[in-house]
């Protein structure tokens, strides 16, 4: 058994401003799209946080880890906790064939790998990377909630989908910080989130959809459990879903910044440093 390479990510000696930050959020929101679906208007499309993923492959788009493949890992996370058998092949029909119910027809599956991926064979998601690692540090023992081969059968089953996007993200890592963008307070629906990398200047963060991503499983999960005859709810997959993150935004965005952001129009945000 081979182990899957991995993209090195360097710590930056750079640190970036509060000032900074705002004005790079403010020149870079975009609204989140929605369709309505069963007489609600929902989100159907994923982006990886991956600062590197250029505007048009994340416009209107929910920014979660690892995209679509988000949704594959926490959801088989969910069933082995529950100890239900379900094959890796099975989980993606149902994801694909959820997708095509609330996006049409030409639906696709929003995964990525980067140009490292591409040359050596490796998974250039960092998210399905580090959980597909057989590494101590990363995986290994299945502290995703899978195993480290498990999961890299599914991500690679998935990329072979004739439904699968194949965005190939180019460069190194050069995130100045972590933007966890907020939809609206008081309970509001999301409206905006924010590109990731502006190619003006060539500045990129990390960008996680805070809210918007729950209400995107919301959506998802509950149509292919259905599908899979398994019950889950959308709490149990969040909550996997959540545990895989914190794991992944340690080991690939530990030595970085957080900020909230709080978008309060299409031109202006709120930014605050995280604790
Ligand atoms: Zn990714």
């Amino acid at each position: 058994m081979t182990k899957p390479n991995v993209t090195e990510i360097k710590p930056l000696e750079k640190k970036v401003s509060k000032e900074e930050v705002e004005s790079f959020v403010n020149a870079n929101i975009v609204p989140l799209e929605r369709k309505e679906v069963d007489g609600q208007e929902v989100i159907t499309k994923s982006a990886c946080v991956d600062g590197r993923t250029e505007p048009e492959n994340s416009k209107g788009r929910v920014r979660m880890f690892g995209g679509d493949a988000g949704i594959l890992l926490s959801f088989a996370a969910t069933l082995n906790e529950k100890e239900i058998d379900i094959e890796n092949d099975s989980i993606i029909t149902a994801l694909v064939n959820t997708k095509k119910e609330i996006a049409g027809p030409d639906a696709k599956l929003c995964l990525h790998t980067d140009g490292h991926g591409e040359k050596d064979g490796s998974i250039g998601c960092g998210h399905a990377n580090r959980m597909s690692s057989s590494r101590e540090d990363f995986n290994g023992d299945g502290k995703y909630g899978l195993t480290w081969n498990s999961a890299k059968d599914l991500f690679e089953k998935a990329w072979e989908k004739v439904e699968a996007e194949h965005v190939v993200l180019q460069g190194d890592h050069e995130e100045l910080a972590v933007l966890l963008v907020h939809g609206g307070e008081n309970g509001q629906r999301a409206d905006f989130s924010v590109y990731s990398l502006d190619k003006e200047n060539g500045k990129s963060f990390f960008v996680i959809d805070v809210e918007a991503t729950g209400e995107y499983f919301k959506t998802i999960v509950p149509r292919m459990s259905e599908k899979l005859g398994v019950g889950l709810s959308v709490e149990d997959v969040l909550s996997n879903y959540y545990k895989q993150l914190d794991i992944s935004a340690g080991l690939l965005a530990g030595h970085l910044e957080k900020y909230d952001v709080y978008i309060e129009s299409a031109e202006k945000a709120r930014v605050e440093k995280a604790s």
